[in-house]
């Protein structure tokens, strides 16, 4: 039976895919999931999942320079990014944030550089796509003074506590989640998502990273494999499953913008 799930958030441009994004997109159609947004995470990168989606019906691009690369986000480099955004498969803005876990960027260059993006966002009237990590206060702080008039803002690969999302929640965001949501040790991120609102949900692979369980130990994660986290919360939103992947991908086209796909 016909699912049509979209992974929010992967990255087909990624070399683990080894060029061969066809035949992931095939897997992925056969397991039910119709649509995908690759995400770009620097200038480059974002070029080329602009060409990518131009290669694939209900495939999106998201461009931005990810908070590890924040060094490279001159103003020069911010007004090509504005300029690629303003293609007709280009539907947000993002990753783009803070990651205080690795700091490869400073803290002070990971700031501007969000402050730029959300500007960008703003003016294109895109959506923004925030991967925050180790810096959720930090991150709520700059999306209130400097996100004002955003149309919609949400948090990516969310992990994060019951108290967190329902900051993100009461501000009117939107919560993504990622394989994390089944592993065994993410108690803390399932009560997080029974909390959310299906209206307010999305999910993702953020493939080739994170495979879910239990493929957990398949090393490049991809979007086919979208289906278990599917699983998983519908189950913790007590739904049953065709009426849930019909509510989030009703969820995801509204964030979006997006057209009916096929
Ligand atoms: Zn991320
Ligand atoms: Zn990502």
């Amino acid at each position: 039976m016909p699912m049509n799930l979209i992974d929010t958030h992967c990255h087909l441009t990624f070399e683990q895919f080894g060029g061969d994004v066809k035949q992931v997109i095939q897997r992925s159609i056969a397991a039910g999931i119709t649509g995908w947004i690759t995400v770009g995470t620097d200038l480059a990168d974002s070029q080329k999942a602009v060409e990518l989606a131009a290669r694939f019906e209900n495939m999106f691009a998201a461009v931005a320079i990810h908070p590890h690369e924040a060094k490279s986000a001159d103003q020069a480099a911010i007004a090509q990014l504005r300029e690629l955004a303003r293609n007709q498969k280009v539907v947000a803005i993002g990753e783009t944030g803070l990651d205080f876990h690795y700091n490869f960027s400073t803290p002070q260059q990971q700031q501007e550089c969000l402050i730029r993006h959300l500007e960008s966002a703003n003016e294109l009237n895109l959506p923004v796509i925030i991967h925050c990590r180790e810096a959720f206060d930090d991150t709520v702080e700059i999306l209130e003074s400097s996100g004002e008039g955003i149309k919609n803002i949400v948090f990516h690969c969310f992990s994060g506590s019951v108290e967190q999302a329902k900051i993100v929640l009461e501000k009117g965001w939107y919560i993504s989640l990622t394989g994390v949501v089944t592993f065994k040790n993410a108690n803390k991120t399932r009560e997080a998502a029974k909390l959310v609102p299906i209206d307010r949900l999305m999910i993702e692979t953020d493939a080739p990273y994170m495979s879910p369980e239990p493929m957990r130990k398949q090393k490049v994660n991809e979007p086919a494999l979208l289906v278990h986290t599917a699983k998983v919360v519908a189950e913790l939103k007590g739904m049953e499953f065709t009426k849930f992947a019909e509510a989030v991908t009703a969820t995801t086209k509204q964030f979006f913008g997006l057209p009916d796909l096929v």
